[in-house]
């Protein structure tokens, strides 16, 4: 059980949904949008609580009304893979039963853009006509995936994202061992999604492979190839991509400000005075072709190779 206190900043997502709820008019279905890693699952959770509750004050459930004290019964779907139409099967049976302790009854569909077609349909069908006791908040990273259908018969609410001072905190108390230098990458990195920050600060290869991007622009080599890397490949494109990002911006506005890597601002104002807008601009974009070969099944060497070739004669390092 989680309540709005545990979920650090989110002050615009806090007032929208305090208004929500003072308006007392509840929809059946709710989907909350944001990216991977940001917290929907406990923003999710939270929410439910409110809808058991029948007397909440801002986001706090009462706590001593009925819905706040009785057994709550919370259907939690959630799949590894996509959400095939016998899970919204099974999930449709279970509406069909009234609640036995409380007035209501949450659904909750995580990763709800998953669903395949048939599932969203079937889904539909249940959105359309939901007993009354039955309500359905679906987590979702894209909600374009959904059919307009059910869109348009649910409140979409953006979860959005922590500022970086937040998951730096967050890290902080966390994970008080852990080196500063870590923390601040992993913060930097994050896109202030604190679940991905929590991931990347315990994964030894994302420290090894930014290591080693920042390395390998320090002193970019004419014959880079897969092995050099010794790496996650995709990291390592998605690190240099991020930096040549970073320096595009600086170059542009002078401002280190909205860096993602502010802890080696350094080389980005080094790269950034050393090479013109257009290059850098074109060290970026064979970084994400190099990115779109891998995704596409090409060969990492043949990637990284002509990646490579290219950011030689394009920069000066
Ligand atoms: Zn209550």
């Amino acid at each position: 059980m989680t309540d709005f206190n545990d979920i650090k900043g989110r002050k615009p997502l806090k007032e929208q949904l305090s208004k929500l709820i003072a308006k007392g008019r509840i929809s059946h279905g709710y989907i909350f949008e944001g990216p991977s890693g940001s917290g929907k699952k406990l923003i999710a959770d939270a929410f439910s609580e409110l809808l058991f509750c029948s007397n909440p004050d801002k986001l706090n459930p009462c706590g001593i009304c009925e819905g706040c004290t009785g057994y709550k019964e919370k259907y939690i779907l959630q799949s590894d893979k996509a959400i095939t139409v016998e899970d919204i099967r099974n999930l449709t049976a279970d509406t069909q039963l009234m609640p036995i302790h409380n007035r209501r009854k949450i659904y909750i569909i995580h990763d709800a853009d998953t669903m395949t077609d048939q599932a969203q349909n079937a889904f539909l069908k249940t959105l359309e006509e939901p007993p009354s006791y039955a309500y359905f908040i679906l987590t979702v990273t894209n909600s374009e995936q959904m059919i307009d259908t059910i869109r348009s018969r649910s409140i979409i609410i953006y979860t959005g994202v922590n500022s970086k001072q937040e998951v730096l905190e967050y890290l902080e108390e966390k994970h008080p061992d852990s080196d500063m230098q870590y923390i601040y990458s992993a913060a930097c990195f994050s896109e202030g999604c604190i679940g991905r920050a929590d991931t990347l600060i315990s994964d030894e290869t994302f420290k090894q492979t930014r290591i080693a991007a920042i390395g390998y622009l320090s002193e970019i080599k004419t014959d880079l190839t897969e092995k050099d890397i010794k790496t996650d490949i995709t990291v390592f494109l998605e690190v240099l991509q991020s930096i040549f990002r970073d320096t595009v911006i600086y170059k542009e506005t002078g401002q280190t400000v909205n860096l993602i890597n502010t802890d080696i601002s350094d080389i980005i104002k080094r790269t950034a005075a050393k090479n013109s807008s257009k290059s850098l601009l074109n060290a970026y974009n064979s970084v994400m072709k190099a990115a779109e070969y891998i995704k596409d099944n090409v060969s990492a060497s043949i990637a990284v190779g002509t990646m490579n070739m290219e950011l030689m004669e394009e920069l000066n390092i």
